[in-house]
């Protein structure tokens, strides 16, 4: 058995993994990082990536047939689609290889359990075995699809959102139970696909957390689409068969398609840490409590990542690993985590939004006021043909502070940072007028900004 010391071990190499071992490395600490599968992550080999690759690919092929006439309109299997989101992970994967050979990260390939607090044991696919003891820890192991232990998941039309990876055709219908983001994500994608769409949702609202005029647009363009959305629906059972897949809803509705996508949850990858020999309980979910820093109850364990819950975003792992590292090496962190993580929805319409709803504002008796800019009357928005969509900002009346910015349409997850980026200077530079004295190209989306502060600002008393 080979035994090897570092300053700093890290187990998982998604974003959380990487952010940690990456920032660790540049301190001057001797790192390892330990991956049971590929180099990447669930974000790189099931989640972000292949999904945004085949929405994508979904959306090219889409504005592609609408310029065609019906009957000469492309329509590629599922696997042929997906053979895009193939080429983009494996440059992925050779890229963050290349960053840790490149920063002298040893990365060994096994699974990783604690013997102790500084040590780990890790076991090949091959089963041989190799001990590793670190002074620090950054457990990044991510998550996994929650499975209900009543749904049959070894059924082949029983699908979770890493196993639809592996679908070898294009069915003609599909239901999502869960209506969470990677639910109308894929509905999103298997709707421009030509696909009849179910997707059941388990509450009264569709991504209650955003803002309600952002959720009704959604609502309203997924129907639109053709997507059957239904709410408030729970499952009873499910039953699979070679002919099909039935979801039998406790209001007695049965739901029957091709295959069932199940997107309802995901749970932490902590049961293979062998966490009862640090003294470590995860909760029912799997997941493992943090502090500020992102330290465990065990000071020198931190957690980063899907690992500790929310906001469970790839782009807030990444910082979360780098705050950890600085945090573990240093005793503090000077880098800042952005106070309001964006949130990106890759659904079509785009959706990304920052800072709170205007009911958590009105909630808070901040008095505030909103400035609209539609696609629609937007010169580049005209030309491009995506018309479909709005910026709205809210501002403080008072002080014309930006307080949060929510955006759906073409590129809304690109457009929000436009926003993002003047809501976080420091006191008075955040300012609504910034956008009115600031001068944008022309024709542009960012043109979305000036035409929305304006209309915000003409509802202000003169
Ligand atoms: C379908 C889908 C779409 C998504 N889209 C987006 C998006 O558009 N934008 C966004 O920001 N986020 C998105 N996410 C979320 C994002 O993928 C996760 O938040 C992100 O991957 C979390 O990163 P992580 O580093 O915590 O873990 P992961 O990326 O899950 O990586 C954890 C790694 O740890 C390894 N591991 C686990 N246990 C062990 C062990 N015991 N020993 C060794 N290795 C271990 C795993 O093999 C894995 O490689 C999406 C997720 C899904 C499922």
């Amino acid at each position: 058995m080979g035994i090897h010391s570092y300053d700093v071990a890290v187990i998982g190499t998604g974003p959380g993994g990487e952010g940690a071992a990456m920032l660790a490395v540049k301190y001057g600490k001797h790192v390892a990082v330990v991956e049971r599968h590929r180099i990447g992550g669930s974000c790189t080999h099931w989640g972000t990536i292949p999904s945004k690759a085949l929405r994508h690919a979904t959306q090219r092929l889409d504005e592609c047939n609408r310029t065609q006439p019906p009957g000469r309109r492309e329509r590629p299997s599922f696997p042929v689609l997906l053979r895009d989101a193939e080429s983009v992970i494996s440059k992925q994967t050779a890229m963050r290889t290349e960053f840790y050979e490149r920063n002298e990260v040893d990365v060994h390939i096994g699974e990783a359990r604690f013997s102790d607090a500084h040590s780990l044991s890790v076991t090949a696919t091959d089963g041989a075995v190799s001990e590793l003891h670190a002074d620090k820890v950054v457990i990044a192991t991510g998550s996994r699809p929650y499975h209900p232990e009543d749904v049959d998941f070894s059924h082949p039309r029983v699908l979770d959102s890493d196993t639809i990876l592996s679908l070898d055709h294009t069915p003609r219908s599909i239901t999502i139970y869960g209506a969470g983001v990677i639910g109308c994500e894929y509905a999103s994608i298997f709707r421009l696909m030509g696909l009849r769409v179910n997707l059941i949702d388990t509450r009264s609202q569709l991504l209650a957390f955003l803002d309600d005029e952002i959720v009704h647009a959604l609502s309203y363009h997924l129907r639109d689409q053709g997507v059957m959305i239904r709410h408030g629906e729970e499952y009873g059972s499910v039953s699979a068969d070679d002919e099909g897949v039935t979801v039998h809803l406790v209001s007695g509705k049965r739901i029957c398609s091709e295959v069932l996508l199940w997107a309802n949850g995901r749970t932490g990858n902590s049961q293979a840490l062998a966490l009862e020999n640090i003294g470590l309980e995860p909760n029912h979910r799997g997941q493992l409590q943090v502090n500020e820093n992102y330290q465990t109850a065990v000071e020198h364990i931190y957690a980063v990542g899907d690992i500790v819950g929310h906001p469970s975003l790839a782009s807030a792992a990444y910082d979360q690993g780098r705050f950890a590292a600085a945090h573990l090496v240093q005793g503090y962190c000077d880098h800042r985590l952005v106070e309001h993580v964006p949130t990106g929805i890759y659904t079509s319409p785009e959706i990304s939004s920052v800072g709170p709803t205007e009911r958590e504002l009105t909630e808070r008796k901040i008095p505030y006021e909103v400035g609209y800019a539609f696609f629609k009357s937007l010169a580049r928005a005209q030309i491009t043909g995506n018309r479909v969509g709005m910026l709205k900002l809210l501002f403080h009346r008072d002080t014309l502070e930006i307080l949060a910015i929510h955006c759906f349409g073409d590129q809304a997850s690109e457009i929000v940072h436009i926003g993002q980026a003047i809501m976080s200077q420091p006191g008075e530079s955040n300012s609504l007028e910034y956008f009115v004295n600031t001068t944008f190209n022309y024709p542009t989306m960012a043109e979305a900004y000036r035409v929305a502060a304006l209309n915000g600002l003409n509802r202000l008393p003169k």
